[in-house]
């Protein structure tokens, strides 16, 4: 692994899982960086999604005394210019790095944010003052990743409870396996599936392994279903440090209108995330996301106009559980999705509502006052508040 070094014992790498660090300079006391950029044209990023809020970079400390370092994040121009710098202006984290177990270290899961004190905010740079004892190695990031090989060393452990199986519901462009984990009996009268984003830029992968502890606990909720749990369905793009694709590129949310009229021009994680729900179509889906955002206002839930849905019965749950989530979400109004509309159409919660007539959601829970251990509580509150309101159907 590619080790940058300084002159007084610093030495720093994005050669690590979720590694995303670019044009990296480095001298004693002083380390710079650009965040990594996905390979899709500015322009079409400021129309959204951006691709640029993904800052990640180990160093480690080679001497034998404590050290003291600035990090500074640079802004890349066009995104100050087209005003969406404040992806990059916000409070950042730190983790300790893991070295061997994956194909390559890996920051561990227990982040913390890095003292307000020690940021700062500049024309165009962020500016973090950090501190390693001797020997340390430590990751800094915009983002709390949680990296795929952890993540899917912890589906092997959830998958070994009593009533719960593990699966891999198809492989990645890179031949990463997606992995799930399905709780409850899989013959259950109904089926519900929760995913974690095909963005890999955002960590929902927090709040889906949180879902999976509290099915596996088991309560009234549960009985009758069979539930279905994918917490990263872009794992290449997690691996890579990407924010919004996959290893071909691709925009990987997007393409499951092509998906369900049974074309194969989307992403290959599309296709796969596809023929998992629509193999046994579920009653309800919720696609979870979460980032920590200084200017999304709240959070909330994507609602699609009732008429997308065929059955009544199924609207009238779609209604009652977007009830449901403004309360769980402080919202006071959802993000409303008409019907055939021109980008969030090509959505797997659109398509699930369009083609599968399931109840379904996308759950932005992404928002300036969003947490990790927010997302781990919250989690759980989606999906049993779509347990209960889709009760009845099916
Ligand atoms: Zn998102």
């Amino acid at each position: 692994m590619a080790w940058l070094p300084t002159d007084d014992g610093i030495a720093v790498s994005a050669e690590i899982e979720c590694g995303s660090a670019v044009e990296i300079e480095a001298s004693p006391g002083r380390v710079s960086f650009a965040p990594g950029e996905d390979a899709v044209p500015h322009e079409v990023q400021i129309t959204g999604p951006i691709s640029c809020y993904n800052a990640c970079l180990a160093l480690r400390n080679e001497a034998a005394e404590e050290r003291s370092v600035t990090v500074e994040v640079r802004i890349p121009p066009w995104l100050i210019e087209a005003g969406f710098d404040y992806f990059l202006r916000k409070e950042y984290l730190t983790a300790p790095l893991e070295e061997g177990g994956g194909p390559l270290p890996r920051p561990a899961t227990d982040w913390r944010m890095i003292p307000p004190e020690r940021q700062r905010s500049l024309d165009a740079t962020v500016e973090l003052d950090l501190t390693l004892g001797a020997g340390e190695a430590l990751v800094l990031s915009s983002i709390e990743h949680y990296p795929v090989t952890t993540c899917n060393e912890r589906l092997r452990e959830l998958a070994a409870a009593p009533d719960a199986r593990l699966v891999t519901i198809g492989q990645s462009v890179q031949g990463r396996p997606i992995l799930g984990v399905e709780v409850g009996d899989a013959d259950a009268p109904r089926r519900a599936v929760f995913t974690g984003t095909l963005q890999p830029g955002e960590p929902s992968a927090w709040a889906v392994l949180a879902m999976i502890e509290a099915a596996i606990d088991g309560r009234a909720w549960r009985d009758g279903w069979s539930l279905c749990f994918v917490p990263q369905t872009n794992p290449d793009g997690i691996f890579l440090g990407r924010c919004n694709t996959n290893a071909r590129d691709e925009l990987a949310a997007f393409g499951f209108e092509e998906a369900a009229a049974g074309s194969d021009f989307c992403p290959e994680e599309v296709r796969v995330l596809w023929s998992y729900l629509s193999e046994r179509p579920p009653v309800v889906y919720v696609d979870f996301h979460f980032l920590r955002h200084p200017n999304h206002p709240f959070t909330k839930p994507y609602f699609f106009d009732p008429a997308i849905y065929d059955a009544p019965e199924v609207a009238a749950a779609a209604i009652a559980l977007n009830e449901r989530y403004m309360t769980l979400s402080g919202a006071d109004r959802p993000h409303y999705v008409e019907v055939g509309h021109e980008m969030w159409r090509g959505l797997a919660s659109y398509q699930a509502a369009a083609a599968l007539d399931a109840v379904a959601f996308l759950y932005q829970y992404t928002g300036p006052t969003t947490s990790l251990q927010g997302a781990q509580a919250v989690g759980p509150q989606v999906m049993i508040a779509a347990l209960e309101e889709c009760g009845a159907l099916g």
